[in-house]
């Protein structure tokens, strides 16, 4: 039995690991390492630089709350925008929904898309769909230069390091603002509650600078460290939990794993020490 460990190390100040079996992909790209292994853990895991992204066993987790929640709280979505999430597990998503007429997907690393191509069809099985406008690009330019308007926008980015340090920005969401559509909403990856505070009250401070309606909410996987964490909402109309239908839910009836309605209102309950931290930078969500 091969003993040959992939570890996340957070920060020089804790590591996390998973037992491999097989690296089944290794490649630097002109922005990351790109690294795919076999676990008994966990199945295929994609790393970039070194950091968990996905695994089969827990992507639904993550999966499901960046895309159903604002989706199930837009009433027609129609044109959603994903920046990143170079797996497709997100666009997967995003396109069980029948109002959805078109998913852009702007992932700035054409080696991620193709690892995962080759090496995690749970999520890239979604590069084949008809409806996917799947484009290698850089999504700080994208929002800054396109005209098209978008229902729902889902920031499923990797950590603030390199090019995914803009997507944490002020002049990033003021372009997202104005290329959403009147009632538009985004939700971005939110990180730590416990090991990245200042950059989620950050990236929320911001959402609360550029638009009327903030929050966030929180979920469970087994791959991120400490097993807990969040994605940022920002709305300029719609509330996820007034303006939420659960019979839309219970008439799709779309078998999910780890979405439901009594999770998409329950995530924005949050624990005491978040409250305290984040209150100034949650807007308009009075329940
Ligand atoms: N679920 C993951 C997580 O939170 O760890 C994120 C998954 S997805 C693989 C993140 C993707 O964002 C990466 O493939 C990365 O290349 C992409 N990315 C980073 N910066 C970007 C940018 N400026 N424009 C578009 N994609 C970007």
């Amino acid at each position: 039995m091969s003993d040959t460990w992939i570890e996340e190390i957070h920060k020089n100040e804790m590591r996390f690991g998973f037992r491999y079996t097989e690296k089944l992909f290794s490649g630097q790209s002109e922005f990351q390492k790109v690294e795919v292994v076999d676990t008994p853990c966990l199945g295929r895991v994609l790393l970039n630089d070194g950091l968990f992204m996905v695994s089969d066993k827990d992507e639904f987790a993550y999966h499901d709350m960046i895309t159903h929640v604002p989706l199930y709280t837009h009433p027609n979505p129609k044109n959603v925008l994903v920046i990143g999430g170079g797996d497709g597990g997100t666009a997967r998503e995003v396109l069980r929904h029948k109002s959805v007429e078109k998913c852009t997907m702007v992932e700035i690393d054409a080696m991620v898309v193709d690892a995962c191509k080759e090496f995690i069809p749970i999520t890239a099985q979604v590069f084949s769909h008809p409806k996917l406008d799947l484009k290698i690009d850089d999504g700080v330019k994208f929002v800054a230069e396109t005209n098209e308007k978008f229902d729902v926008i889902i920031v499923d980015s990797t950590d603030p390091i390199g090019p995914a340090t803009p997507l944490f920005g002020i002049e990033f969401y003021q372009n997202v603002f104005k290329c959403l559509s009147d009632d538009g909403i985004v939700v971005s990856q939110g990180e730590s509650a416990f090991y990245e505070p200042d950059i989620q009250a950050s990236l929320l401070k911001i959402k609360s600078e550029v638009f009327p309606m903030t929050s966030l909410y929180n979920f469970a996987n087994m791959t991120y460290p400490g097993g807990f964490w969040s994605f940022t909402f920002a709305s300029k109309k719609y509330h996820p939990i007034k303006n939420f239908d659960t019979e839309r839910v219970k008439e799709d009836d779309l078998k999910f794993k780890y979405y439901n309605s009594s999770i998409h209102i329950g995530a924005f309950a949050l624990p005491q020490f978040m409250k305290d931290r984040l209150n100034p930078y949650i807007k308009g969500f009075e329940c």
